[in-house]
């Protein structure tokens, strides 16, 4: 389908498959991360910033003020109850406002202010007394198009002159008729029907682009093209700023097509360590022998709160039944839900509604609960092959202890096979973990 903006169609990954079924879907994982997403995620490492002309002078800005923004922008920004700029903010927003204007690649992980800092710019960009499109956005989909325009919509609140529109799947108007729209956001199928088909958009006048999550975007070959034709429509003089929460060198290669003689920042992820968690293993020797173990754990233990992670939905479906049987207020988070219904859930969770969350590795990918406390590998993380899967373990268990906090992890044995497994992890990261008589559970107090 030409026209259509939101491509079903996606790259096979090599024929891998998530043990649960489900495929994971970068789009959903960022929407989710977005809808549960409250406050800015703190990282302790120093912005990396190359300066496409290094003999420039380099700005940073400690207060939105510095920036000399319209009054009515610089309120909109403090009714939002943003204080001061983000880190990344701090270098990006000087850069992305200069004069002559500059091209920038952003790189830094979702929750830490990209999306509010491009927001600003294009607010700050427009000229509101020329009624015809001057800022471009593209996303990789409908939803993540929305979301966007919310923060837009917000900061611009106090800016009525400044007009919004969405190039989105559904949104249609008559041929050549165009936009008077200062703004436009869009995925990238429509934007480009809207830029040459049906001549909304004069591609020659806009002199703002932006191109957000451009590692979600390449995960689609239609997006990535469809992108690529939308910069080559605009004019060597149009400003284009690249923001990606990863940066793989298949985002950097993209990235080098769209933007040319790029400013870079880059802001690392903080890392997830197991220096402050204390590993455990339980041996037992089936799931319902599992599942005593679990309550006795859960029992004996003035635990805050716990994640449980099974292998398949399955797995992850029974357990939360019969914890649910045994009294404990229970959250399944499951491959089959909306990512709204996600939302919902983790949202519950994270208001302490449930003590316990279950859920499988698919699901849980790439989002933060950070309070968790608790631990549990209900079945251990392996990869295809049935090896131990080093880098989930961390990821699952590593979200518990974070900034400095203690944190516990247990995991079932339940047969040598996950023994071996047990060691092959506890070789990996050369930590010890140590066995827990679950009717004695002294040893982690
Ligand atoms: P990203 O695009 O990198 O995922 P966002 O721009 O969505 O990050 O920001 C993450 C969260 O932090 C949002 O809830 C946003 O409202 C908030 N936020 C962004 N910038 C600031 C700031 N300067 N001060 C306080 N909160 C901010």
């Amino acid at each position: 389908d030409i026209n259509g903006n939101i491509v079903t169609q996606r790259p096979d990954n090599g024929g891998w498959k998530a043990p649960d079924g489900d495929k994971p879907d970068l789009a959903e994982q960022s929407l989710l991360n977005k809808l549960i997403r409250r406050s800015l995620v703190r990282s302790r490492h120093q912005v990396e910033v190359l300066q496409a002309d290094p003999t420039s002078p380099l700005y940073s800005v400690k207060t939105f003020e510095e920036l000399r923004l319209k009054p009515e922008l610089l309120k909109g920004v403090y009714n939002m109850g943003f204080n001061r700029p983000s880190r990344i903010q701090e270098n990006a927003l000087p850069m992305m406002m200069a004069q002559p204007p500059q091209n920038l690649i952003a790189q830094s992980q979702s929750g830490t202010g990209k999306t509010a800092a491009f927001s600003l710019a294009m607010l700050s960009h427009v000229n509101p007394a020329n009624t015809w499109t001057q800022c471009l956005c593209i996303a990789p989909t409908y939803e993540l198009a929305l979301q966007i325009g919310q923060v837009i919509e917000q900061m611009g609140k106090f800016c009525p002159d400044v007009k919004l529109a969405y190039a989105i799947r559904g949104n249609r108007m008559e041929r050549g008729v165009k936009l008077e729209e200062q703004i436009v956001i869009g995925t990238p199928g429509t934007v480009l029907d809207w830029c040459s088909k049906y001549k909304h958009i004069d591609p020659k006048k806009i002199t703002l682009f932006v191109l957000d999550e451009a590692d979600v975007m390449i995960d689609t070959q239609g997006h990535r093209d469809q992108s690529i034709r939308i910069y080559r429509l605009l004019t060597r003089a149009c400003q284009m700023l690249l923001f990606s929460a990863t940066f793989e060198d298949s985002v950097w290669r993209f990235a080098e097509l769209v933007v040319p003689d790029p400013n870079i920042i880059r802001l690392k992820r903080e890392e997830e360590t197991l220096d402050t968690i204390k590993q455990f293993y339980v041996l037992c020797k089936e799931k319902e022998d599992k599942f005593t173990a679990l309550c006795n754990l859960y029992g004996s233990l003035t635990i805050a709160q716990a994640m449980i992670f099974c292998h398949t939905r399955k797995m992850a479906a029974w357990l939360s039944t019969h914890l649910i049987k045994e009294g404990h207020q229970v959250a399944l988070l499951s491959g089959e839900m909306t990512v709204e219904q996600r939302a919902c859930v983790i949202e519950r969770f994270r208001n302490g509604k449930e003590k316990v969350l279950v859920t499988t590795n698919v699901c849980s990918r790439g989002i933060d609960v950070e309070q968790v406390s608790l631990v549990v590998n209900f079945d251990l993380p392996v990869d295809m092959d049935g090896n131990a899967d080093n880098e989930t373990y961390l990821h699952r268990i590593g979200r518990t202890g974070r900034f400095g906090r203690r944190g516990f992890a247990v995991t079932m044995v339940d047969s040598e096979r996950s023994m071996g497994i047990i060691n092959q992890i506890e070789m990996h990261f050369n930590r010890r973990i140590t066995k827990l008589d679950p009717s004695n559970l002294e040893e982690m107090e």
